[in-house]
């Protein structure tokens, strides 16, 4: 009587009901161990980084499950977080009255990934403290207008394909300027709060030309946010990336570069073949099959030396010139590969030789993006048997 929780651990179903019976009539939350049909209360296992603590629950469903994740989260929060978020709490009143509010957030964001973190982490307290208020001091992090742009990887599509630090850059943004051909899935991995740009470009319109993009980016930096751009696959492949990275040094914005998962190395995922293979390939060609308007086509066919292994970007449409240049220096039985939609759950193949390349397309179609992979191995085996063309979704699991 009197009890306001109540725990029961007999090991003995019968007295387990009949307490759990008595303490109910008493009027009191009731815990019967391993019995989650009789618990009105459980106990979560934590992670205790006080004053930080994380709580694992799963409702008596499955304790080894609970463990798990423990034993991650344990591994993923430093033991020194306890004792910085401990100061940090004792900063907030300097911070409120110090920081304009409106990089109060980015003050905040640094203070938990920047340098004086980085300080306390290696048991440097008293540097990071420092840092800390002599940043308080001056009304915004280091002093300087947090903005900054990240010209982050998105991957090739599924949100898992992201990196660890293009995560930790999608949720450390006020704004996200994100292509096409970005996952919706990618983008549930930042803020909710943060804002969302879809700057795409797509074929034939013109809303979002490169320079709007670039000035764009710059002013919101300049306003003190934190930008990621965020492009698909690698920013570095096809993604005019060095347009962006002019213009954020030109107007002196810190400016960084987040590598991703590029397509053609979903493709060569998707496919289950590597794309170089030794003895047999020792190069790989990434190139576009969409240059500016009005540059000359390359030379496919220069490209395609033995040893190489080409991989062709944004060249379905372009895939009969391609095709009728490559037939110059590669048996029409040379097997082509085409990949759509690599590592998302529509993922297509479409295999065939060579010279029945344009008709497999238009046979079977692909519609969304897609890589076209061509070999051209040292030892060409004159591929006298003919590729039969395959076209078949591709799980994304094999
Ligand atoms: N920076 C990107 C490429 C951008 S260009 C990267 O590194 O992957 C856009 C082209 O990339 C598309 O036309 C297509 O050729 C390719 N692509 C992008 N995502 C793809 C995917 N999931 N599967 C197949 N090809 C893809």
């Amino acid at each position: 009587s009197g009890a306001a929780l109540v725990f029961v651990a007999t090991g003995c179903p019968g007295l387990d009901a009949a307490l759990h019976a008595l303490a109910k009539e008493a009027g009191a939350l009731v815990n019967v161990v391993d019995r989650p049909e009789l618990c009105d209360v459980t106990t979560p296992s934590i992670v205790d980084r006080d004053p930080v603590v994380v709580a694992i629950g799963t409702e008596g469903t499955a304790p080894v499950l609970a463990r798990r994740i423990k034993t991650e989260i344990e591994a993923r929060l430093d033991p020194r977080l306890g004792a910085y978020a401990a100061l940090a709490g004792r900063l907030r009143g300097a911070v409120a009255a110090r920081v304009p509010r409106e990089r109060r957030r980015a003050f905040w964001a640094w203070a938990f990934s920047g340098a004086p973190w980085a300080a306390h982490r290696r048991g440097a307290e008293r540097e990071a403290a420092a840092a800390l208020k002599a940043a308080i001091a001056e009304g915004a992090p280091g002093g300087r207008n947090a903005g900054s742009i990240a010209l982050v990887g998105a991957g090739p599509g599924a949100a898992d394909l992201l990196t660890l630090r293009a995560v930790e850059r999608l949720q450390e943004a006020d704004v996200i300027f994100h292509d096409r051909l970005v996952d919706p899935g990618a983008l549930e991995l930042a803020r909710r709060d943060a804002e969302r740009v879809c700057v795409g470009k797509a074929v034939g319109a013109c809303e979002w030309p490169q320079p709007r993009i670039d000035a764009l980016i710059v002013a919101e930096a300049r306003r003190g946010r934190r930008v990621v751009r965020l492009k698909s696959g690698d920013p570095s492949v096809f993604g005019r990336a060095s347009e962006e990275l002019a213009a954020a040094r030109a107007a002196g914005v810190p400016v960084e570069v987040v590598p991703g998962v590029t397509a053609a190395a979903a493709a060569a995922a998707a496919l289950g073949r590597p794309l170089s293979e030794r003895g047999e390939t020792d190069r790989i060609v990434l190139a576009t099959g969409t240059c500016r308007p009005g540059d000359p086509d390359p030379d496919w066919a220069a490209l395609a030396t033995p040893g190489a292994t080409l991989a062709l970007y944004m060249a379905v449409r372009r895939a009969d010139a391609i095709a009728r240049d490559l037939l110059r220096v590669l048996p029409p039985g040379s097997p082509v590969e085409v990949v759509a939609d690599a590592s998302l759950p529509s993922q297509r193949v479409l295999s065939c030789p060579l010279g029945r390349l344009p008709e497999a397309l238009r046979a079977h179609g692909v519609r969304g993006p897609a890589i076209l992979l061509v070999r051209h191995p040292k030892q060409a085996a004159a591929a006298s048997v003919e590729t039969p063309i395959v076209a078949r979704p591709s799980p994304v699991t094999v």
